[in-house]
């Protein structure tokens, strides 16, 4: 385990390598991006190095440290994530004390997968904030001395979900920041932190990640076949995590599906467009709708691509006899066009339009855009 284990981010990587090897360090990081392109992943990382014995920009991974925080057991390195609130709970209690047995066992267990994969999400039932007991808790543990006589590092992984009370304590620890302490804020959701929690932070940004960067992974990691990988990597808008989420749904049946829809509306297919459109749009909550307008994108951008021959590679659609198809029948189709009004769709669907409208209406504009256009 080292830097090569965050897939892509090499920015990142060299700017974070860089000021251990100079010993430049700030207080408090906020690495932020989207979902899923490896903050958490990274802050690990970051947090691995810097208490590394062997003092190198690289986690030796043999080390009595190295062996420690690989396991997300070293007692300098805190984790703050969000927790259940215990029974009688109050302000000032230990935040795990107070929780039952199996709701400990379940966060021992969370961070056991963490630690295996650091790309894995933390699911904790009823966790629904990060506690102020946690931010008190790190408050506490930063104004003793480390344990093993280095940095305290503290790693508060979707820090966007902090209630006020946290938020506004934790704040006061950026403000008279206490020595060899070092905070990472992780987020998808920036905007949701306090504006002077960000202005305290170094800020790291995180770019989506490349197709060319997920599908070798997915094939490494996840030992998916190099076309389900590529095509999923290629869905995923720069998300390993919705990549590999993807793969463990059913992306052909998805897939299907998308064709179903567009030969419908294109009454290219004897189905009912009212059927079809009532079994979407009940068997499908609002984040799946959204992976299927991407879906629905890719068919269409794979379709151009095709049409245009500009690469006859493109994945899967030199052998799709359906796309082929599509692609004969409407010659004339204005494809950049429907794509850009899917586009708009999967802003709607965050909106929380009516899905049944939505699909609707999206129907009619494929047929207009597709069949119809005489440009
Ligand atoms: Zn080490």
């Amino acid at each position: 385990m080292a830097w090569n284990t965050i897939i892509g981010q090499e920015r990142v990587k060299n700017l974070l390598r860089r000021s251990i090897e100079r010993g430049q360090l700030a207080h408090a990081y906020l690495f932020y991006g989207i979902r899923g392109v490896g903050k958490q992943a990274t802050a690990i990382e970051f947090a691995r190095t810097i208490l590394c014995l062997s003092s190198k920009s690289e986690a030796c991974g043999e080390c009595a440290s190295c062996r420690k925080t690989a396991l997300l057991q070293h007692p300098d390195l805190g984790l703050i994530i969000p927790l259940p609130v215990g029974k009688g709970e109050k302000t000032g209690d230990d935040p795990i004390d107070s929780l039952e047995e199996d709701q400990i066992q379940t966060i021992r267990q969370q961070i056991a997968f963490k630690s295996e994969n650091p790309y894995y999400e933390i699911q904790i039932p009823k966790s629904n904030f990060i506690k102020i007991n946690s931010v008190r808790n790190l408050k506490r543990i930063s104004s003793l001395t480390s344990v093993e006589g280095s940095w305290k590092i503290f790693l508060i992984l979707d820090a966007d979900r902090m209630n006020a009370e946290a938020s506004n304590s934790l704040l006061k620890t950026l403000e008279e920041p206490a020595d060899k302490t070092l905070l990472v804020l992780t987020t998808s959701e920036k905007d949701r932190l306090l504006p002077t929690i960000i202005s305290r932070c170094q800020l790291v940004q995180f770019s989506p990640l490349t197709d060319l960067e997920i599908a070798p992974a997915l094939r490494e990691r996840e030992h998916v076949p190099p076309d389900e990988a590529m095509l999923a990597a290629k869905i995923a808008q720069g998300s390993y995590v919705v990549a590999s989420e993807l793969l463990s749904e059913n992306l052909s049946a998805e897939r299907k599906e998308v064709l179903d829809f567009i030969r419908v509306s294109l009454g290219w297919k004897e189905l009912s467009r009212v059927d079809l459109i009532d079994e979407l749009a009940s068997s499908k909550d609002r984040n799946s709708i959204e992976h299927w307008l991407n879906v629905l994108q890719t068919w269409l951008r794979d379709a151009m691509v095709l049409r245009d021959a500009r690469d006859s590679l493109a994945l899967g659609a030199a052998n799709d006899k359906e796309m082929q198809s599509f692609v004969q029948k409407f010659p004339k189709a204005n494809i950049e066009q429907a794509i850009h009004s899917v586009e708009t769709y999967v802003a709607l669907v965050r909106k929380n339009v009516y899905l049944h409208l939505l699909l609707t209406t999206l129907s009619f504009d494929l047929k207009r855009t597709l069949a119809e256009s005489i440009s």
